[in-house]
């Protein structure tokens, strides 16, 4: 008599989640998530991600590996000084766990990313660390009616908060207070170009960042999974290690916060094309029975620059959105002096901007931008199909 041997399974990257009841790691594995920001917050975040094999992680930062991240980064090494962050984490990400996909994005959320690409997002993981960053996430977010989670550390406290467009509970926005707004603006010129003064860097350490990144992921986790998360949407946790304390808040939603009408459908689709002109969009649109359309851009754009000088008159094409226009090349290139612009905030079929085109905009591709019509409110998609 013969005995066949049995032999045990062979054993899987995943064999220790299966064993939790109320995981799923097809789920996961099929989840999309967006990572703002690749400093001490992110590669705490990105590696959870990694690890617990969330498939399509997106990562967007426009930064470059310095010196000083190697206290904190977990991704990163003193022979990655200079590079690209995100192209780094990308790298050290697949060496952790290569069943899963990374984008990696190589910009800056408010201009280089399309709302239509957030859209296509389960969730949005935020671990940038100024008022003016997670307001662009905030903005964002909503946009794309898409559910984020932020974050804050510094030397031994922390905060983790969620926000939610779908529900009627608090955002970011509402948190903003006077003082945070005067703050974010010190960034910006009186004209709104912007200043050249140096991030203030900011005191942490490593453990902090593990803590907090790691409830963000656990957040994310139950997110994902269908399930009650430790936070509700418009709820926040404050942590302080030195001496402990932890303990919830729900947020204040304000009446008059402009960010939860954001949210819109979009009504029409246009193929992106860098050369398409807004007033072939516009009479389209109107040819559809929506007048009296005007075009909001999501970021104010400057298209050219005159030189205030009569015996120069130099005109520049710019194409730059005001806020990222630095305050140091107002001054004509040509004589020096003093030069005129006005930025593009909205477009309207009998306005001087007309014939701008997507490019001149510098829309990014599948951008979704709103338009006031005469029939109210409509969103319009420039996707890439
Ligand atoms: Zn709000
Ligand atoms: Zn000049």
């Amino acid at each position: 008599m013969e005995f066949q041997e049995i032999l045990p399974e062979p054993e899987s990257r995943y064999d220790r989640h299966k064993l939790i009841q109320w995981w799923d790691q097809d789920r996961l594995r099929s989840a999309k998530v967006l990572v703002v920001g690749a400093g001490a917050l992110g590669n705490e975040v990105l590696k959870n991600l990694a690890l617990v094999g969330v498939g399509k992680i997106s990562i967007v930062d426009f930064d470059t590996v310095s010196i000083t991240n190697l206290t904190r980064s977990v991704l990163f090494r003193e022979s990655d000084v200079g590079l690209p962050k995100v192209e780094v984490a990308r790298k050290r990400l697949l060496e952790i766990n290569p069943e899963i996909s990374i984008e990696a994005i190589n910009g800056d959320l408010e201009f280089d990313l399309g709302v239509g690409d957030v859209r296509e997002k389960d969730l949005i993981v935020g671990c940038l660390d100024s008022v003016n960053a997670r307001w662009a996430i905030n903005q964002i977010a909503y946009r794309a009616g898409i559910p984020w989670i932020n974050a804050g550390i510094s030397v031994a406290e922390g905060e983790v908060s969620f926000f939610d467009p779908n529900t009627e509970a608090a955002c970011y926005e509402c948190t903003i207070s006077d003082r945070m707004w005067k703050r974010r603006n010190q960034r910006y010129s009186c004209q709104g170009t912007k200043l050249d003064i140096p991030e203030k860097a900011m005191p942490t350490t490593a453990p902090i960042a593990s803590i907090v990144a790691a409830m963000e992921v656990q957040q994310a986790l139950l997110y994902l999974h269908g399930k009650k998360g430790f936070l509700d949407a418009g709820e926040k946790i404050s942590l302080g290690l030195n001496p402990w304390s932890a303990y919830k808040t729900r947020i204040q939603r304000q009446k008059y916060c402009l960010a939860h009408d954001l949210t819109i459908e979009p009504k029409f689709n246009f193929k992106y094309d860098p050369n398409l002109k807004i007033k072939e969009v516009l009479q389209h649109i109107e040819n559809c029975g929506f007048s009296e359309a005007v075009l909001w851009l999501r970021n104010p754009t400057i298209d050219t620059m005159g030189c205030l000088n009569p015996d120069c008159a130099y005109i520049e094409q710019i194409n730059a959105p005001l806020s990222k226009f630095p305050d140091s090349k107002l001054a004509c290139p040509q004589c020096d002096r003093e030069r005129d612009f006005e930025a593009i905030e909205n477009i309207s079929l009998a306005g001087p901007q007309i014939n701008a085109t997507l490019r001149e905009l510098c829309l990014p591709e599948n951008e979704i931008l709103h338009c006031e019509t005469a029939r109210g409110q409509i969103a319009i998609q420039f996707s890439r199909t």
